[in-house]
């Protein structure tokens, strides 16, 4: 809520069990977040698929809430060192997750670390398995897969197809650098405490809120005009007509 008050057109939403405080992707969870949103506010959802990231629960499991056909949804386009685990996505999961999508009427945020998922996204895209435009999440700084240098950036940025719209989150650090990039080079941009709990060095971050604030403030002073959900919709193709 306080996002969308804050200017956000999307959210990315994870849930915690409230008996263990651990990541989950139980179905009901996400109703409880989803249900007051869709009521009161008109945003765009974006469910995770991930489920915790290293934990590698089964597929079904991570595709739970796509049942509640939610307009955007996370696809982790390939496996990559995480913590000192291996975040899993074989083409098992990917394919399946794509299908599934596809079949749901969901969006796939085609979560993208490193080159190699990029082209995975346009080989899966070329065989049909995605649709166009496609809509990319560069992740960066993780300390497994791209860093979040400007270089890095545009290199991805070079390899993706021209229609396909993107934006970026910078994890920790990199941050502030990525949202800043995506700004000037006309992407967009994702912050919130997923990728990022500091606000500034040293000084944790209050709430998401504070975070879309920032940018939504750092956006019109630079002259960018933040688009609302409906502006959103159309410019990721999900309106017909
Ligand atoms: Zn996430």
């Amino acid at each position: 809520m306080e996002c969308w008050q804050a200017g956000a057109a999307i959210v990315h939403i994870h849930v915690r069990d409230p008996k263990t405080g651990q990541g989950s992707q139980d179905v009901d969870l996400f109703r409880q977040v989803v249900e007051p949103l869709r009521e009161k506010t008109d945003l765009l959802l974006c469910l995770t698929t991930s489920g915790i990231p290293g934990r590698n629960l089964p597929i079904e499991d991570r595709l739970a809430p796509l049942a509640l056909k939610p307009e955007l949804a996370s696809l982790d386009a390939g496996s990559i060192n995480l913590g000192g685990d291996v975040f899993l996505n074989p083409p098992s999961f990917v394919d399946q997750a794509a299908h599934r999508m596809k079949q749901q009427g969901v969006k796939p945020e085609l979560e993208v670390f490193d080159m190699g998922m990029i082209m995975t996204c346009i080989r899966m895209r070329d065989q049909g398995k995605l649709e166009d435009p496609l809509h990319i999440q560069f992740v960066l700084g993780t300390p497994w897969g791209a860093p979040a240098t400007p270089k890095s950036l545009l290199h991805l940025y070079e390899h993706i197809p021209l229609n396909a719209t993107w934006s970026v989150i910078g994890i920790g650090k990199g941050h502030l650098p990525t949202s800043m990039m995506a700004l000037i080079m006309g992407g967009h941009i994702r912050v919130g405490l997923e990728d990022n709990i500091y606000y500034e060095a040293g000084v944790l971050a209050k709430s998401n809120a504070q975070m879309v604030d920032r940018i939504v403030r750092i956006a019109r002073e630079y002259g960018r005009e933040v688009a609302s959900p409906d502006e959103t919709r159309t410019i990721l193709g999900l309106r017909t007509g």
